[in-house]
């Protein structure tokens, strides 16, 4: 038992219509949507977002982007900024998710600015983290990680620290069914958690959840969320259906 409330947040990546993304969430909402022991964020593509955040009115399900630009406005055809999130009642940003990194070549650096202007504008950031395959094996997990946790909350106070949610994805477990195991994944989010002290102090850092993301399914995650620095987890695949996204909420809720 923890005393950070856990998170679990679906990020449904370049899936779903509006029509397909309201269907879903009405499911979600009409099963998990008065939960209050387990906060739950749902992260539809742009193209939703503003339909499912009217869906979620009245829940204790909060919305969340899978991205977003860190300037204001301005000429950067295709992409979205902090204000436009808020406008339509965003509370939450996946920001650095490795597919952003390897397709699109985000780097660290522009990743912390895209941090630092999602905690201006009140917005959480759902930071993501973690090695490669060739990096894990090669044994520089933890330096890798540290490299980018380190970069990406350069500048951010401890005052804001709190609203920062760290997302520990493997690459080589993200949408491929080979999931870290618990020893594995408790043994970065320890890490992680000593990285926060370091950074932000003891009380601030015990604040601060560390998702795990990378194949979390019904089956798997009773386990994964009873280690002591997992307190949630970010879901891709399991996201995309009622049922097991449900199943997940209610993990979390039963590991407390
Ligand atoms: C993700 O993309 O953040 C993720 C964890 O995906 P999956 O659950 O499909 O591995």
């Amino acid at each position: 038992m923890s005393s950070r409330k856990k998170l679990i947040a679906g990020n449904w990546k370049m899936n779903k219509t509006s029509a397909d993304a309201v269907a879903l969430v009405q499911e979600i909402v009409a099963e998990v949507g008065r939960v209050t022991e387990t906060e739950i964020v749902v992260c539809p593509p742009f193209t939703a977002l503003e339909c499912v955040g009217k869906k979620l009115e009245g829940s204790t399900v909060k919305l969340g982007a899978q991205n977003m630009h860190p300037e204001a406005s301005g000429a950067y055809t295709g992409e979205i900024s902090a204000g436009m999130l808020r406008s339509i009642f965003a509370t939450h940003v996946i920001l650095g998710h490795s597919e952003r990194r390897t397709y699109f070549h985000e780097t660290d650096q522009f990743i912390n600015q895209k941090v630092l202007v999602a905690l201006k504008n009140q917005l959480k950031p759902i930071l993501c983290v973690g090695e490669t395959l060739a990096e894990r094996e090669s044994g520089s997990t933890l330096k890798v990680v540290q490299t980018q946790v380190e970069a990406c909350l350069e500048g951010v106070s401890k005052e804001l620290a709190t609203s920062v949610v760290i997302a520990y994805e493997p690459v080589w477990a993200i949408g491929t069914g080979k999931v870290a195991t618990t020893a594995q994944a408790q043994e970065v989010h320890a890490f992680i958690r000593s990285l926060l002290i370091k950074l932000f102090g003891d009380a601030v850092a015990q604040k601060i959840r560390i998702l795990y993301g990378g194949s979390m399914k019904p089956a798997n995650a009773p386990e994964l969320l009873a280690q002591k620095d997992i307190d949630g987890g970010l879901i891709g695949g399991a996201a995309l259906e009622t049922r097991s996204f449900v199943d997940l909420v209610n993990a979390a809720v039963a590991a407390g």
